[in-house]
C-alpha cells in the first residue's frame, strides 16, 4: 500500500518532489537576506506571557511557535491570469505565517522574483522542502561507481535509491554536489532540506547493515551540512524523520546545526496525537509517534526542532488526483490539541502541507477557512 503511494506521491503533492528534475535546479535568486531574531531559540519562560505593551518590539516575541510555515506547489499559491482566489501573501501577511516552502516554481521567472520580492516585504522566509538524493548522487555515476550506491538485502549494488554513505567516494559526491545545489537553491532562513529519496531503501553492505536508516540519513546529512557551511556559515539543514527515518538515530551523531524534522504521515487527523491509541492507515498508532519524537529529542537539540504536518495536504486526503479533489477534513480542536501536545515536548517551529489548496480547491469548496485557523492557531498559542 505504502509503495503505491509513493509512486503517486513522486508526480507531486506533499512529497514536493519535482516534476522535472531540471526545474528544481534552476537559478535562485538571492533575496531577504536580513536575519530573523525570531529564528533565536528562546527558553526564557517569561517570553511565554507579554507584559510590555510596546508594539515597537518585536511582534513574534511573545510567540511560542517560532516558525509558522506552510509547503505548497506554485499552482496552489500563484494562478496566472485570474488573480489569487487564496491570496496567500495577504494570508501570510494578515495571520503572520513567516515560512514558504514553494515547489515546482521556475525560479527565473518574473512572476517568481516578484513572488519573492513581496514575501521579504512582508517577513516571510523562503525555503525548499525536497527529496534531493538523486541530484546529490547522480544516479548516472553507477556504471563507473557502482560502490557509491546501496547494497541491497540479495547482495547487489542498485542505483535505485539513496547510496553507501560507508562509501568515500559517495560522501565527496554528495559534498561537491550539496554545495553546487546549495549555491543555487538558497533559503532566506539559513534552513536546509536535502531529503534522502522518498520511500528509498538503505544500504546493506557489510560496513552498513548494522546502521539504520535514520543513522544512515545522518552520514549523509552530516556531509551536506560540511558543505553548506562553507556557502553559509549560519546554515542548518533538516533530519527528515519520517517513514523508514523515523526511529531516531542509534549510532551517529549529529553534527552541529542538523535539526529534528519530525513529519508523522502515518498518523490519522481524525483524533489528536495525544489520543494515543488512534492509529493511521499504515498501523502506526500515536503512542509510537509520541515515543519516538521523545527519542529523537534527545538526539536533537529540543529548540531547532520542527514538525511538518499535513492537517491541510489536500495531495494526502485527495489521494494525490488533484482531477478529484476531497475536502480537508479539518478539525480546528484537533490541530489545538495536537499544538498543546508539539509545545509540550518543546518544539517551537511548525509548517504544514496544503498541497492542492489552491484555485480548484476554491472553486470546488470555496475559500478554506482552515488556512486562517491555522494560521491564527499557530501566532496565538500560548504555552500553559
Ligand atoms: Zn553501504
Amino acid at each position: 500500500m505504502f509503495l503505491a503511494l509513493v509512486l503517486l506521491v513522486s508526480t507531486g503533492g506533499s512529497c514536493g518532489k519535482q516534476e522535472n528534475g531540471t526545474n528544481a535546479l534552476a537559478g535562485w535568486e538571492k533575496m531577504g537576506h536580513e536575519d530573523d531574531p525570531s529564528e533565536e531559540p528562546s527558553e526564557n519562560p517569561s517570553t511565554n506571557e507579554s507584559t510590555d505593551p510596546d508594539e515597537s518590539k518585536d511582534p513574534d516575541a511573545d510567540c511560542w511557535f517560532k516558525t509558522r510555515g506552510i509547503v505548497a506547489g506554485w499552482t496552489d499559491v500563484y494562478a496566472p491570469g485570474n488573480e489569487y482566489e487564496i491570496n496567500y501573501m495577504k494570508l501570510a501577511e494578515d495571520h503572520h505565517l513567516n515560512s514558504f516552502s514553494i515547489y515546482n516554481a521556475d525560479r527565473n521567472s518574473q512572476d517568481w522574483k516578484n513572488f519573492m520580492a513581496e514575501g521579504a516585504r512582508i517577513g516571510v522566509k523562503f525555503e525548499f522542502q525536497e527529496h534531493m538524493m538523486s541530484f546529490l548522487l547522480p544516479r548516472n555515476l553507477f556504471d563507473s561507481h557502482p560502490e557509491y550506491f546501496r547494497q541491497d538485502k540479495k547482495g547487489n549494488r542498485t542505483k535505485d535509491a539513496n547510496g553507501c554513505p560507508s562509501s568515500e567516494g559517495a560522501l565527496e559526491q554528495v559534498f561537491l554536489n550539496a554545495k553546487d545545489i546549495g549555491a543555487r537553491y538558497e533559503p532566506t532562513n539559513h534552513k536546509y532540506y536535502f531529503w534522502l529519496d522518498d520511500g528509498g531503501d538503505i544500504c546493506y553492505c557489510d560496513k552498513c547493515k548494522g546502521l539504520s536508516a535514520s543513522d544512515q540519513a545522518l552520514i549523509f546529512e552530516n556531509k551536506v551540512l560540511e558543505a553548506l557551511k562553507e556557502l553559509d556559515p549560519d546554515a542548518q539543514l533538516a533530519h527528515l524523520a519520517y517513514n523508514n527515518t523515523t526511529e531516531a538515530p542509534k549510532n551517529v551523531k549529529p553534527s552541529e546545526g542538523i535539526f529534528l524534522e519530525f513529519a508523522p504521515f502515518h498518523r490519522t487527523w481524525d483524533h489528536a496525537l495525544s489520543e494515543t491509541w488512534a492509529e493511521g492507515n499504515s498501523g502506526w498508532n500515536h503512542a509510537r509517534y509520541l515515543r519516538v519524537l521523545q527519542e529523537n529529542l534527545k538526539v536533537f537539540p529540543k529548540e531547532t526542532a520542527q514538525v511538518l504536518e499535513y492537517w491541510m495536504d489536500d495531495s494526502l486526503f485527495s489521494s494525490w488526483n488533484p482531477s478529484n479533489l476531497k475536502p480537508v477534513p479539518w478539525s480546528n480542536l484537533i490541530f489545538q490539541d495536537d499544538l498543546k501536545t508539539y509545545a509540550k515536548y518543546g518544539i517551537r517551529h511548525i509548517t504544514c502541507y496544503c498541497a492542492y489548496v489552491g484555485p480548484n480547491y476554491f472553486r470546488k469548496f470555496g475559500y478554506p477557512q482552515f488556512l486562517i485557523e491555522y494560521a491564527d492557531g499557530l501566532y496565538n498559542f500560548r504555552k500553559e
